[in-house]
């Protein structure tokens, strides 16, 4: 296959790009055409690396396809929280996300009883780390006879009172031995994706374990995944290296609440990089990146080592995080999406702390971009805006001095799976070719950052996405609206 009449950044004048055998076979303005070879014209728009989203949760975004929001800005209090619960007339299990205690305070399985009593009802805090259950739903996972399963919240009688704090796997057990559970699919979801552009992921989900990875392999074979996926998750997780699938590092959870001890911390870190593995660790607190980063500093690092989130980085934690050399995963996308919310509930010397970018450009700390889908939204160009504007969705900004340029914020998302934070992928003969097509010069579409602006996808030289309408051509090229 041949795009035609591309523009590549960093080089001048259009070039023609060959694809064959799923690599880049040749990079050269006015190629010779070759019989019988597709020939897509480009007229003179972006051909950008594909892009890689190196931190979201696949089958939880899935699952959110079929769930109820019960969150801001969708749901802000306790009436239309019971108002979005009674609008869905399915039967079986409900399953609601995205709650916050600014809805109607902390939820437990009496005040969801008073909600829904007539099915199971499961609801994620937006955190993530939290499930809130009804009596039904309670029923149905034993929880009563499991009240020394840690993480497992009791009221004052001792008695397990509905909060669930990062039990997903358990919870997924519990309910395997009355119906088999079946993961959603990820079809619909990962053709979004490939509209938006991605062409390579990075699962996150902490508790990825033989079960999920067999699944994420099946539905790569099935041409249900048509992204590269690479598969973080725990000591359970077995190695993998196939073409499109592949296990990677060992995901640590911190918890503010009940960090763990200072040992229990290096011994996963050291157990990790024994077996050749890196560490990703949840730091989202100043208390957890200082753990994470002392340990790292003890144990030694190894090269794939990254902090995700660095939620709140201050100032006196720079030097640290640098020297250690661990790569940071972000996702600017919060600043937008919940900013308000951060603007509210921490003290304002910290504002500037949050979700940092030109700092860690300056300071030379490797920096990669992510959506967190589903606790984000999963579309990455959103996330390069809000790194570019760095404005919440009542318009404040946040951080004014981190704010990124267009060109900045696109290659937080296109660099190597395996290299979060290195040096962007290159259109180059040999690379994979794993691309991104634009409609619109990247002069005009920098300014945008818009996932409509990509018309074509590909991966191994293959459409994983087409845009319908016709990219225009030549000098009709019109100005985007
Ligand atoms: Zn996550």
């Amino acid at each position: 296959m041949l795009i035609a009449n591309v523009q590549v950044i960093g080089r001048s004048g259009l070039v023609d790009v060959r694809c064959a055998q799923g690599v880049i076979a040749q990079v050269g303005s006015s190629l010779a055409r070759v019989t019988g070879e597709q020939v897509i014209d480009g007229a003179g728009a972006a051909l950008l690396p594909g892009l890689h989203d190196h931190h979201i949760h696949l089958f939880a975004l899935a699952a959110l396809h079929n769930s109820v929001q019960c969150g801001p800005p969708a749901v802000s209090s306790r009436a239309q929280l019971a108002a979005a619960l009674r609008e869905d007339r399915g039967s079986g299990w409900l399953r609601g996300v995205g709650y916050h205690e600014s809805v109607a305070g902390s939820l437990g399985r009496r005040e969801l009883d008073e909600l829904v009593a007539h099915r199971p009802l499961k609801i994620q805090h937006r955190s993530g780390k939290l499930w809130m259950v009804n009596s039904l739903a309670a029923q149905l996972l034993a929880l009563d006879g499991h009240a020394q399963q840690t993480g497992v919240e009791l009221d004052e009688a001792g008695k397990p009172n509905g909060r669930l704090y990062r039990l997903d796997g358990w919870m997924r057990a519990q309910l395997a031995q009355s119906a088999p559970a079946s993961m959603p699919s990820l079809a619909r979801l990962s053709r979004l994706l490939a509209s938006y552009g991605v062409t390579g992921l990075t699962d996150t989900t902490p508790d990825n374990d033989a079960v999920t990875l067999r699944e994420f392999e099946r539905a790569a074979s099935s041409g249900e995944l048509l992204q590269r996926l690479r598969v973080m998750g725990g000591d359970a997780l077995p190695a993998s290296a196939g073409e499109q699938v592949q296990s990677a590092e060992r995901k640590v959870m911190l918890d503010d609440n009940r960090l763990p001890g200072w040992d229990e911390l290096c011994t996963v870190i050291r157990g990790a990089h024994g077996k050749g593995r890196a560490v990703a660790v949840h730091c989202v607190t100043p208390a957890e990146l200082v753990l994470t980063l002392s340990a790292l500093r003890d144990v030694g690092v190894h090269p794939g080592d990254r902090i995700e989130h660095a939620s709140l980085v201050p100032q006196e934690l720079l030097p640290l995080l640098r020297e250690t050399g661990v790569r940071v995963v972000t996702q600017p996308g919060f600043i937008h999406e919940r900013g308000d919310q951060y603007l509210d509930a921490i003290a304002p010397p910290e504002h500037d702390d949050l979700y940092r970018g030109r700092t860690f450009l300056t300071q030379r700390i490797p920096l990669a971009g992510s959506t967190d889908a589903p606790y984000g939204n999963p579309d990455p160009w959103a996330a390069m805006r809000a790194a570019v504007h760095r404005r919440s969705r009542a318009a404040q900004t946040i951080g004014a001095q981190e704010v990124l340029t267009p060109e900045e914020a696109l290659a937080l998302f296109t660099s190597a799976g395996d290299d979060p934070g290195g040096a962007s992928r290159a259109i180059a003969v040999g690379q994979p070719a794993d691309l991104c097509l634009l409609s619109y010069r990247w002069e005009q579409a920098r300014l945008r950052l818009c996932a409509e602006d990509v018309s074509a996808t590909l991966r191994q030289g293959e459409f994983i996405y087409r845009k319908q309408q016709p990219v225009l051509s030549g000098e009709q090229h019109a100005a985007p609206p």
